[in-house]
C-alpha cells in the first residue's frame, strides 16, 4: 500500500511546494473549506481512497438492493466510457442507439403489445422513472378533465402506505395529494379491495409495487387492475396503473414468468425499474416505459432533431452519465435471459435457504420468505423479551453484516422487522456464515445478565 516517502514537486511555473501524501504527515484533511493550494493527484487519491475505506464492506451489506459487483470486463468498459454524456445524442449517436435497443428489449421483456409503439427512456434510477411516470399520469388526467369541462386542480394518487419514499417526494414536488392506503393486519402491502376504496374522479392513477421495499412481497397487480376494471364498469372512471417494478422488473420475468403483472394487463400504462438493482448494473441507471406513445402526453416530450431524425427526450436531468446505459446493454448481451434467470434463481435459492433456517430458530418468525423478490423480513418471536430486533441488528454489525431493523408503516408500526436483501454475489457459503453469526448473536444476547437495577435517582430529579 502507500508507505510513500515524502517527496516534493515543483508546480510548473511557480515554486509552490506540493507535499506528497504520507500517512504520518496528513493529520487532518480539509472538510469545510476548499484548500488554497493544489496537491498532487497521488496525494488526493490516497486521501480520498483511504477515507472511503471506512465505508462498510459491500459484500456484507444485506441492506441495499443496489449492485455492488460486475464482471471485470464491465469494470473495464465502465472505465473506458466514463466520459460519455447521455444527453449528447449527436456526439454519441451509438450510445443513444444502444439506449433505444435497451428500451426495446425491456418493452419486449415486459410484454408491451406493440414494442415498436412503446416509448421509454433510461433515467438515473427508479426515482426519476417514478417522477416521469407520475407526471405523465397527472398530465393525462388533467387533459381528460379539461376536455370534459371538469375541475382539474385536485389530483390524487392512490398507493399503499408501504411505498418507497420516492412516491412521497413525487406527491410533494408535483402537488398531487397522496392517498396512502394503510396497512391492515397481515396485509402489509396494497390489496385490490382496499385500493379501490380510495379511488375517486380525481385519482390520476394507482401505483402497484412489484416487490415491496419493506418486505419483498409482490403487490397483486392483476387483481388491482381487475378491481379497477370493475370500478370502470360501474362508474365510468378509467384509472390507469403505474407499476413500480424497481426490483421486480428484473426478477419476475425470469423467476415468475407466468405471473401477469406487466403490459399484458391493458390497464398498466407505465412501468419503471432500477437497472442498478436486479438489473445488475452499478448505481446510476433506471428505466421507465409507457405502453403506447399516447400514454406519454406530447408536451412532456422534447424533440431534438439531432441525427437527422427526431430524438424524443423526456427526463429531469439534462447531462448524465452514459456509461451505465452501456453497462446495461453489456449485461443484456453477456447474460441473456438464461443468465439473468440463473443469477436471480441463485439469489432466490439463497434467500429461501436463509428464511427457512431462520424460521426454524425459536427466536424468530418470518414476515415474508423470499419467494417473490429474493428479499425477506423477519421479526422476533413473541416470547423474546430480553432483546429486540434492533439489538440483533447492532450485534450483527460487529461481524460486519448490515441488516437493517425498522418499524413497518402505519397502521403496523408495532411490527419491527429485520430485512435481508440477497443480491448477486451472496453465495450459499456466505449465507451459512451469516446464519452462524445470527446464532452467535442471539446466544450472546440471550446470555446477557439481566439488566442492572437502575441506580437511585438523585432526589428531586424527575423525568
Ligand atoms: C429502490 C426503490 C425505488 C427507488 O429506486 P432508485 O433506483 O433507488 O431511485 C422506488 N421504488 C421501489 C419499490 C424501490 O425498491
Amino acid at each position: 500500500m502507500t508507505g510513500i516517502s515524502s517527496t516534493t514537486k515543483r508546480a510548473a511555473g511557480d515554486l509552490t511546494v506540493l507535499p506528497r501524501f504520507t500517512r504520518d504527515t496528513v493529520v487532518s484533511v480539509p472538510k469545510d473549506r476548499m484548500p488554497d493550494q493544489e496537491m498532487l493527484p497521488q496525494s488526493a487519491y490516497g486521501i480520498v481512497r483511504d477515507e472511503v475505506m471506512l465505508d462498510g464492506n459491500a459484500r456484507f451489506n444485506l441492506a441495499t438492493f443496489v449492485t455492488t459487483w460486475m464482471d471485470d470486463e464491465a469494470d473495464r468498459l465502465y472505465a473506458e466510457t466514463v466520459d460519455k454524456n447521455m444527453v449528447d445524442k449527436d456526439e454519441y449517436p451509438q450510445t443513444a442507439e444502444i439506449e433505444s435497443r435497451c428500451v426495446r428489449m425491456l418493452a419486449d421483456l415486459w410484454n408491451a403489445p406493440d414494442a415498436a409503439d412503446a416509448i421509454g427512456t433510461s433515467t438515473t434510477g427508479s426515482s426519476e422513472g417514478c417522477m416521469l411516470g407520475g407526471l405523465a399520469l397527472k398530465r393525462r388526467w388533467q387533459h381528460a378533465r379539461r376536455a370534459a369541462g371538469k375541475p382539474f386542480d385536485r389530483p390524487n394518487l392512490v398507493m399503499g402506505q408501504n411505498v418507497q419514499v420516492v412516491w412521497e417526494k413525487f406527491a410533494e414536488y408535483w402537488d398531487v395529494e397522496p392517498r396512502y392506503v394503510p396497512l391492515e393486519g397481515d396485509d402489509l402491502y396494497l390489496t385490490a379491495d382496499r385500493a379501490v376504496r380510495f379511488v375517486d374522479e380525481n385519482t390520476i392513477g394507482v401505483v402497484a409495487i412489484l416487490g415491496s421495499t419493506m418486505e419483498g412481497s409482490y403487490e397483486p397487480v392483476a387483481q388491482i387492475c381487475a378491481a379497477l376494471d370493475e370500478l370502470e364498469e360501474q362508474t365510468g372512471l378509467n384509472v390507469p396503473v403505474h407499476v413500480d417494478a424497481a426490483s421486480g422488473g428484473f426478477v419476475a420475468p425470469f423467476l415468475q414468468p407466468d405471473l401477469v403483472w406487466d403490459f399484458r394487463l391493458p390497464r398498466v400504462a407505465s412501468i419503471q425499474a432500477s437497472g442498478h438493482k436486479y438489473g445488475l448494473v452499478y448505481p446510476g441507471v433506471g428505466w421507465v416505459l409507457w405502453r403506447h406513445t399516447e400514454n406519454l402526453p406530447e408536451e412532456l416530450v422534447f424533440k431534438v432533431n439531432y441525427l437527422g431524425g427526431n430524438m424524443p427526450t423526456f427526463a429531469l436531468n439534462f447531462s448524465r452519465p452514459g456509461a451505465q446505459v452501456l453497462l446495461q446493454y453489456f449485461q443484456f448481451l453477456r447474460l441473456g435471459r438464461d443468465g439473468y434467470r440463473r443469477i436471480q434463481q441463485t439469489c432466490q435459492d439463497v434467500a429461501v435457504h436463509l428464511s427457512e433456517a431462520l424460521k426454524d430458530m425459536p427466536e424468530f418468525e418470518l414476515v415474508s420468505d423470499g419467494r417473490d423478490l429474493p428479499v425477506f423480513a423477519f421479526r422476533m418471536a413473541d416470547g423474546i423479551r430480553k432483546y429486540t430486533a434492533y439489538d440483533v441488528s447492532r450485534k450483527l454489525r460487529e461481524r460486519g453484516w448490515l441488516v437493517p431493523a425498522y418499524t413497518m408503516p402505519p397502521n403496523r408500526e408495532d411490527l419491527v422487522v429485520l430485512r435481508v436483501v440477497v443480491r448477486n454475489g451472496f453465495s450459499h457459503d456466505m449465507a451459512d456464515l451469516f446464519l452462524r453469526d445470527v446464532r452467535v448473536a442471539v446466544e450472546w444476547l440471550d446470555g446477557l445478565a439481566a439488566p442492572m437495577p437502575q441506580e437511585e435517582e438523585p432526589a428531586g430529579f424527575h423525568h
